[in-house]
């Protein structure tokens, strides 16, 4: 397992919309398992493949690492099947956006389908901190980052800081 670099925006790579696996063989699990160590790596919940500049439709997400055990969850060509009206607030951050949170509306509960890291269908039901992650890190696989739900002032300022922050670590 490698850990691998994690991209930080403003990257185009992070706006590239990312396709589907065709099969889940050896190397999407090996891709997997590199996520899940770039993800702890950098402290973060959730990680898509482009995060590492793979524009497959990869997810890992890990919620509650009890005792320190890793419970790494893959979830593969990821699609939301249905989505509740009502909404929640989460503050959220994302490693490709470092040193920004903000809080972000989505639907609260989703109901979506895809395939496990042995290439089994799946489909869940999630709500809380869960069904934002995921609806979050789907967004990454559309090439959209969650400063793309914020204001445009809000935005723009999140840009502004992200570039500036880009310059000076390229110039230390
Ligand atoms: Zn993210």
């Amino acid at each position: 397992m490698t850990v691998r670099p994690i991209l930080t925006a403003p990257d185009p790579r992070l706006q590239a919309v990312s396709t589907d696996v065709d099969a889940v063989t050896d190397e999407i699990r090996t891709l997997v398992d590199d996520m899940a160590e770039s993800m702890y790596a950098a402290d973060g919940i959730g990680l898509a493949a482009i995060q590492i500049g793979v524009a497959k439709r990869v997810l890992v997400i890990e919620l509650d690492k009890k005792d320190g055990k890793k419970n790494p969850v893959a979830y593969i060509n990821p699609k939301v099947t249905w989505a509740s009206d009502e909404t929640a607030v989460f503050e959220e951050g994302c490693l490709s956006v470092p040193e920004i949170w903000d809080d972000v509306e989505r639907p609260a509960r989703i109901k979506a389908e895809y395939l496990d890291r042995n290439g089994k269908k799946q489909t869940l039901e999630a709500d809380g901190l869960l069904a934002t992650c995921l609806q979050h890190e789907m967004d990454h696989l559309n090439g959209v980052l969650f400063i793309d739900h914020l204001s445009r002032l809000k935005k723009s300022m999140a840009v502004r800081k992200l570039t500036k922050a880009k310059k000076l670590k390229e110039t230390a």
